[in-house]
């Protein structure tokens, strides 16, 4: 997955833009919650993926 997506927090319902595999762990501009997580391989997003742009 390579992809930007757009991503909401499932806490707080900001929504961020982050790449679909990242290498690090990437955390909500709103409030904190860490809505992606890098396995090495592809990207675990927590949050709720709401488009793939
Ligand atoms: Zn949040």
């Amino acid at each position: 997955m390579s992809k930007f997506l757009s991503v909401q927090c499932a806490a707080c319902k900001a929504k961020q833009t982050v790449f679909g595999n990242a290498t690090e762990t990437i955390a909500c501009a709103g409030c904190g919650d860490v809505i992606c997580t890098p396995t090495g391989g592809r990207t675990i997003v927590t949050g709720k993926i709401v488009e793939v742009l």
